[in-house]
C-alpha cells in the first residue's frame, strides 16, 4: 500500500497557511509525522480522514483518489482523533458495538465476536462492562484505538494520541499501534520525538505548514554523525555559548545546562562527541541549523 501526497496546500480565512505545498509518500508501516503546535498536522490528518477540504492537491491511496473518491475511504478508513468525546453511561462493549454496527460490515455474530476480540486486543476485555466515564486516560485512548478498528481498515490516522497519558499508559499504548500497524498505514502525528524513534521506521518533520525533512530516521541520522558535541556549561555561561555556537538544545543536568551543539569539527576544549538520537534531527531541522549531506 502507499499513500501520495502531492502539492497539498490550505490556507484559513484568517490568513494562517496551514498546508504549503506539502509532498509525502508514506508506505505500509507506521509513520511519524512530527512537528511543533501549530505545524499543520492536525489539519493534514483531518484532510487524509476526508473531513476538510484543502485549497489544491491531490491525495492517492493506491488507485483510490482519496480527497474525490470519499465514500471508498470511508470503507477503509480509521480516525482517532486529538479529542474524542465518549458518551456518558454508556459501557465500553456497548459503544463498542454501536460503533460497530454503524460500520454495516458484520453478521450479528460477526459483531459479537468482533467487539470481544478487540477489547481482548487492547487489554479492555475485563472492563467492557464498566461505564466509559470512569476511564483514566490511557484506557479512553486504548478504547479509541479498538473504535478506530471496527471495520479492519487498512488506512489509520491518529492525532496526538499519547499526549496527556502517564509514561506506563504510553508505553502500552504505543505498544498497540506497534502490534496493529502490520499490512496497514499507521500516520501518526505527535510532537513528542520519542513516540517516533519507538515506532516509526517512516518519518517526516513539518512546520509552519512545510514538510522540512522525510526519511527512515536512522539514515536521517546519519547527517549527524559525528557532528554532535556535548558540554555541561553554567547558566551564567549559556548567552554567551549560544552566541559563538549551534546550540541545538539543552536540558538541565544536576540543576546546569548540558547543551548539546552541531559542529563539523570540536568545537572547543571542554566538549566531548555524542551519538546524534532523533532529538538533535527535531531541533536542528525546526531551527533550520544545516545539515551536511541534507
Ligand atoms: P498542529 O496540529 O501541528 O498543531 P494545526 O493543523 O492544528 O497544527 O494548525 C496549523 C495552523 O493553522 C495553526 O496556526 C492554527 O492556529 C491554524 N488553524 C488550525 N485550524 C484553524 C481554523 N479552523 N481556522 C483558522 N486557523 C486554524
Amino acid at each position: 500500500m502507499q499513500l501520495t501526497i502531492s502539492n497539498l496546500n490550505k490556507e484559513y480565512s484568517n490568513g494562517v497557511k496551514a498546508l504549503q505545498n506539502l509532498d509525502l509518500s508514506i508506505k505500509s508501516g507506521m509513520f511519524g509525522l512530527l512537528g511543533p503546535n501549530g505545524a499543520g498536522k492536525s489539519t493534514l490528518m483531518r484532510t487524509l480522514a476526508t473531513l476538510q477540504e484543502p485549497d489544491n492537491g491531490e491525495v492517492w491511496l493506491d488507485d483510490i483518489n482519496v480527497l474525490k473518491e470519499k465514500e471508498k475511504v470511508k470503507q477503509i478508513l480509521g480516525y482517532l482523533p486529538q479529542e474524542f468525546g465518549l458518551y456518558k453511561g454508556v459501557t465500553a462493549e456497548n459503544l463498542m458495538v454501536y460503533f460497530a454496527r454503524m460500520k454495516n460490515v458484520y453478521s450479528s455474530a460477526g459483531l459479537k465476536k468482533t467487539v470481544h476480540y478487540l477489547l481482548e486486543k487492547v487489554n479492555l476485555y475485563s472492563d467492557r462492562k464498566k461505564h466509559v466515564n470512569t476511564f483514566s486516560g490511557g484506557m479512553k485512548q486504548r478504547l479509541g484505538i479498538a473504535l478506530t478498528l471496527t471495520g479492519d481498515p487498512s488506512l489509520i490516522i491518529v492525532d496526538e494520541p499519547t499526549a496527556g497519558l502517564d509514561p506506563a499508559e504510553r508505553v502500552r499504548f504505543n505498544n498497540l499501534l506497534s502490534d496493529i500497524s502490520q499490512d496497514k498505514i499507521v500516520v501518526l502525528s505527535t510532537h513528542i520525538v520519542d513516540d517516533v524513534s519507538d515506532l516509526c521506521a517512516q518519518m517526516a518533520i513539518m512546520d509552519k505548514g512545510r514538510l522540512k525533512i522525510q526519511g527512515r530516521p536512522s539514515e536521517l541520522l546519519l547527517r549527524l554523525e559525528g557532528k554532535i558535541w556535548e558540554k555541561q556549561i553554567t547558566k551564567e555561561e549559556y548567552d554567551l555559548y549560544e552566541m559563538d555556537h549551534n546550540i541545538i538544545y539543552s536540558q538541565l543536568f544536576e540543576g546546569n545546562p548540558l547543551i548539546r551543539v552541531f559542529s563539523e569539527h570540536l568545537p572547543e576544549e571542554g566538549f566531548r562527541p555524542s551519538n546524534p538520537c532523533l532529538e538533535d534531527l527535531y531541533f536542528s531541522t525546526i531551527k533550520n541549523i544545516e545539515l551536511c549531506g541534507g
